[in-house]
């Protein structure tokens, strides 16, 4: 088959499975766990993340992140858990962006604490702290742009030039933009993790996880992967690449319904602030317009003080209040309930996760149905 070249093109058929027995249209599944070892360089074995479909679909997530290897993982836990441990050991030293989602700040608080790994919180767009933290056991830099509930960007060009300048690594989260709206490996990022959870998987049931990185970065990733165990199942797999044929399409309907959702918010008098990207009024406008080819579909509001956050959402009829986002469906929670739930009031206050703001999931559904739902929700609580 011809390289796929255009995103739609790449999504629907790059790492497919060949079927050449029956020439089925899509990819076969295979989900033995025992494959033949004679005659082979290395048996095929799903812990091993090398089984045809575990296989192909990194193809798949590699080209969209213009990266040259990927790996398939069970969660986006395991393979953010795996990629950062094939780097750092005891003794070595992380910076870390402040705002970051909250399972991947307890894994750093948790388990690499009790491997001895150091770490440091700072704001990655304050260069002169980031500097003042590098010693000689500094061995990588790990960012999540746009960070999770307020929308904040990290300059990703910066971060990879300062840590090239001192021989570190770089990490970056692209679960919240994805590669349809940003390509880290294009500003100098080496690592790229996802949650495939969400966009990737983009329907709300399914969990894995993904990295992208070189050919070298890879191997010790692998190495770890194999011994940590995340694999995911080969029948997940497979529903993922299935899921997958959609993404850019998903993703550019999701960009669409939040960029129109973000400006009708933004001219309500019911709303104090909207974190959006895409929104002019987003202090790193600039900054998402260099770095950003569309905006995603994730953003956060602040609902003025008088309207009830909590009543708000018990009025909605179409929009659902629930965990996780990425899905085709339009999701709406509260941070301070939820994710920064562990924060004291005071930290959340400082971080301006107050209970008035809610954070949105823009799902493919027709956005004046979402806006409905609003105007309806609000009619009914002033
Ligand atoms: C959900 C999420 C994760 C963790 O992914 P799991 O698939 O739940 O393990 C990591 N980073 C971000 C930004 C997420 O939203």
């Amino acid at each position: 088959m011809k390289t796929p070249q255009g995103l739609n093109t790449i999504c629907v058929h790059e790492g497919e499975v060949d079927d050449k027995i029956y020439k089925g249209a899509v990819s076969p599944i295979y989900p033995a766990t025992a494959y033949a070892y004679q005659g082979q360089d290395e048996s095929a074995y799903p812990r091993y993340f090398n089984t045809p479909n575990q296989a192909n679909l990194a193809k798949k997530i590699a080209r969209l992140e213009h990266a040259e290897s990927g790996l398939i993982f069970g969660s986006g836990m395991a393979a953010i858990s795996s990629a950062m441990l094939s780097i750092l050991n005891s003794g070595d030293n992380v910076i870390v962006q402040n705002q970051i989602y909250g399972g991947t700040r307890n894994f750093i608080k948790k388990e690499l604490e009790s491997y001895k790994v150091n770490y440091d919180f700072v704001d990655l767009n304050d260069e002169k702290a980031v500097e003042n933290l590098i010693q000689s056991n500094t061995k990588l830099i790990y960012l999540e742009t746009p960070s999770n509930p307020l929308m904040e960007l990290v300059d990703m060009k910066k971060i990879a030039q300062i840590a090239k300048a001192h021989n570190l690594l770089t990490m970056a989260d692209n679960t919240f933009a994805t590669p349809i709206n940003q390509t880290p490996i294009d500003f100098g990022i080496d690592i790229v993790v996802h949650s495939a959870t969400k966009y990737l998987g983009g329907h709300s049931d399914i969990t894995a996880g993904a990295v992208a990185t070189s050919k070298v970065l890879i191997e010790p990733i692998l190495h770890k992967a194999r011994n940590f165990g995340g694999s995911l199942s080969d029948q997940t797999t497979w529903l993922l690449e299935r899921s997958m044929k959609t993404l850019n399409l998903r993703v550019q309907q999701q960009n669409k319904n939040a960029a129109e959702l973000a400006n009708f918010l933004y001219h309500r008098d019911w709303i104090e602030q909207v974190f959006y990207p895409g929104l002019e009024s987003h202090p790193q406008y600039d900054l998402a317009q260099s770095q950003m080819k569309g905006f995603g579909g994730m953003l956060s509001f602040k609902l003025i003080k008088e309207i009830s956050a909590t009543a708000f959402l018990k009025e909605l009829k179409l929009v659902k209040d629930v965990l996780s986002l990425g899905g085709v469906e339009t999701t709406i929670l509260s941070p301070a309930k939820t994710s920064h739930s562990l924060l004291s009031e005071d930290e959340r206050q400082a971080q301006g996760i107050t209970n008035q703001v809610l954070r949105l999931s823009c799902g493919i559904e027709n956005i004046e149905d979402i806006i409905d739902d609003f105007n309806q929700s609000i009619s009914r609580i002033v």
